[in-house]
């Protein structure tokens, strides 16, 4: 979402009332079929156990029910993440175009922010600025979030340039309960002297607004944020990212902002005001428009997506 404009989300996950959105009824659904299927849990285990860590990549059987029920599917598979730290997963690159190179991908948002409005709304120093440490993202009308949207998009990217010989972090893996916070986001980039970082995100605009945009950072120089050294090659990133999503999804680019370029610049945010590697934000699409939802909504479209950021941070790294 575009942090400082975007409608609020339909609805507290704080309600407690029983048709409160599915994302909200999703632990329960879990226990309930945690219960009913101890077989399939066990054996769910034991496989991991054998193969270890589940690679969040996307899995062809799942792909169908994904497509005909996210949230069943989703709430059918375990989160081997969250025994996994994204910043510590161990996973042995092929040999490829990216090896040696590292690259920084920062799922927008957590699926838990919705519960955490204290912890997230707590002020953060970006340097030229302070501001929200996180904020809950956006949801389509029908209540598919934007954090998970963005960390199954990143899942999707990390497998494509792991397949490339990438070293690949995640900011996050759905492992934690909240954020993590702006600034912390823009700190696991620097620390990984990642030679590339793009946030993944969908817009919360009106109806009517449709497609993707990527956020290239302006200069700003105040505090700990100094853009100067990456404003640069951020739009070399920008760029290729924007000419791959387009050709790999079909999408336009955004009709209400970025004057049909699918390029916007701006000063406002954290995660690229403290950012001392290159890094863009990509706005995948509006959830709240329908016909973009429903893309945003489908397993299929956000391969495409995840195959254009990939291949534009690909191209970006002259692999
Ligand atoms: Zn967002």
């Amino acid at each position: 979402m575009r942090y400082d404009d975007s409608p609020p989300p339909p609805e507290s996950a704080s309600s407690i009332s029983p048709d409160r959105p599915w994302f909200a009824r999703r632990p329960a659904l879990a226990v309930a079929l945690a219960a009913l299927a101890p077989t399939c849990l066990a054996g769910w285990v034991l496989t991991q156990v054998l193969s270890g860590p589940a690679s969040g990549a996307p899995q062809p059987a799942a792909a169908p029910l994904a497509a005909s029920s996210p949230a069943a599917a989703a709430d059918a598979k375990p989160s081997a993440s969250a025994a996994s730290p994204a910043a510590s997963r161990a996973a042995t690159p092929a040999k490829g175009p990216l090896t040696g190179r590292t690259v920084v991908i920062d799922p927008g948002h957590n699926t838990g922010n919705f519960k955490h409005g204290r912890e997230i709304d707590q002020q953060v120093d970006i340097g030229t600025n302070r501001k929200e440490c996180d904020t809950t993202g956006t949801t389509t009308n029908s209540g598919y979030m934007e954090a998970e949207f963005s960390l199954d998009v990143s899942h999707r990217a990390r497998a494509l340039l792991e397949a490339k010989g990438a070293k690949v972090v995640l900011t996050h893996d759905g492992e934690r309960p909240w954020g993590p916070c702006i600034d912390e986001r823009a700190r696991i980039g620097n620390q990984a002297t990642a030679d590339a970082v793009v946030s993944v995100h969908a817009d919360g605009a009106s109806a009517g607004n449709r497609g993707f945009h990527v956020i290239l950072p302006a200069r700003v120089k105040g505090g700990a944020a100094d853009t100067a050294k990456i404003v640069g090659p951020s739009r070399g990133l920008g760029e290729r990212i924007a000419s791959n999503f387009a050709r790999t999804t079909g999408s336009s680019p955004a009709n209400y902002l970025g004057s049909g370029t699918g390029l916007v610049v701006r000063d406002d945010l954290g995660g690229l005001n403290l950012s001392t590697r290159p890094k863009v934000f990509v706005e995948c699409g509006n959830m709240r428009d329908d016909k973009d939802a429903a893309q945003l909504m489908s397993p299929e479209w956000r391969q495409k997506a995840a195959q254009g950021i990939a291949d534009g941070i690909t191209g970006f790294l002259g692999g």
